[in-house]
């Protein structure tokens, strides 16, 4: 029998994420799942919404969380696909599947997206519900704080797709958050042989450092487009920009002819660019927005340890610790933390 309430992070409004007692969610439809929740990740986003002022919208009264591994403990009539006991990782941006973008094979432009852990109650409580269609069933020998980052290892594959990276192509990384390290581990795994990475925090500097994925530097206190082009002769092949600010950068370090790739959202970003760059350099400048179809992936990736996503994470709370996790990463103090509910 399940409880009645469970202890939930709930946003507030206006930047207040409150732990308190919560109905425990039930099943209303016959495609939806109950999941207990193993562990949830605390996404960028989640530092962005609980900012001083918010950096990112999100639903008042609303539970958080949205990266997460659980078990299956109720479905409803319809769910064949899924058994009670599964153990699931969930793409949290439901599509309808129906309007115009869907049935142009882009459900991540669903004009009817409804986002969990944002407008729709998440995963940083005991139990959350979502649709049987955006579960994935996972591996137990994943380790539950790796599953949990299924969610953005899933959108960063989706970046990945759309540039073509060569073995013993040159690369540079904008941002060594958990996103950008992901990129240089897989970029690694790839064959990309000169790789850089940029990060001005020197916390996360440091700690990138440490992880060998390739040259970490601060572009704050060293030229960044002298060590690319020392590095490179004419610039990098490929150019990831994950702090969701830094397109001009990114223009000047790419080669001719070669791509930049932007993620992150930062809508305070409005810089000016010389758009001859991008043309008489013959630039791609391509977007890249959460997952599309690249979640079977991303638990192909971690059931076979391509890469070793245990590296990125710095530590695992309670959910009553959950503001603690929330400042070290606020203040760049950590990359990947967990919680477990
Ligand atoms: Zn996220
Ligand atoms: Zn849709």
């Amino acid at each position: 029998m399940l409880m009645k309430t469970m202890k939930a992070a709930v946003f507030e409004g206006e930047w207040r994420l409150t732990v308190k007692e919560m109905p425990v969610p039930a099943i209303t439809r016959d495609d939806e799942i109950l999941i207990e929740v193993e562990a949830c990740s605390i996404c960028g986003t989640e530092v962005h919404i609980t900012a001083v002022p918010p950096a990112y919208p999100a639903t008042p009264n609303t539970i958080l969380g949205h990266e997460f591994v659980g078990y299956v403990r109720e479905k409803g009539a319809v769910v064949d696909q899924l058994q009670v006991g599964d153990r699931v990782v969930v793409n949290p941006n439901n599509y309808c599947g129906k309007c115009y973008y869907c049935r142009k094979n882009l459900p991540n432009q669903c004009e009817h997206m409804e986002a969990l852990g944002i407008d729709y109650n998440g995963a940083f409580a005991k139990y959350c519900v979502v649709r049987d269609k955006v579960a994935y069933p996972i591996r137990e020998d994943v380790d539950a704080a790796v599953a949990a980052c299924a969610e953005p290892l899933s959108c960063v594959l989706n970046g990945l797709e759309k540039v073509h990276v060569r073995p013993g192509d040159s690369a540079v990384v904008i941002g060594a958050g958990p996103i950008g390290l992901m990129i240089a581990m897989l970029l690694n795994r790839m064959g990309v042989h000169k790789l850089l990475i940029l990060e001005t925090a020197e916390p996360r500097a440091k700690f990138a450092k440490r992880l060998s994925l390739g040259t970490v530097m601060n572009p704050l206190k060293e030229n960044a487009l002298e060590a690319v082009q020392a590095a490179t002769g004419i610039g990098a092949d490929i150019v990831f920009d994950v702090t969701g600010s830094q397109m001009a950068t990114s223009v000047e370090l790419v080669r001719k002819g070669g791509t930049v790739v932007l993620f992150g959202v930062n809508k305070k970003a409005l810089k000016e660019i010389a758009q001859c760059e991008i043309t008489t350099k013959e630039i791609e400048v391509k977007g890249t927005w959460l997952a599309n179809a690249t979640f079977p992936r991303a638990v192909q990736v971690l059931e076979n340890r391509e890469i070793d996503l245990s590296l990125l994470v710095t530590g695992i709370y309670s959910l009553e610790e959950i503001h603690k996790g929330l400042e070290l990463l606020r203040e760049g103090e950590a990359v990947k933390v967990i919680i477990r509910p």
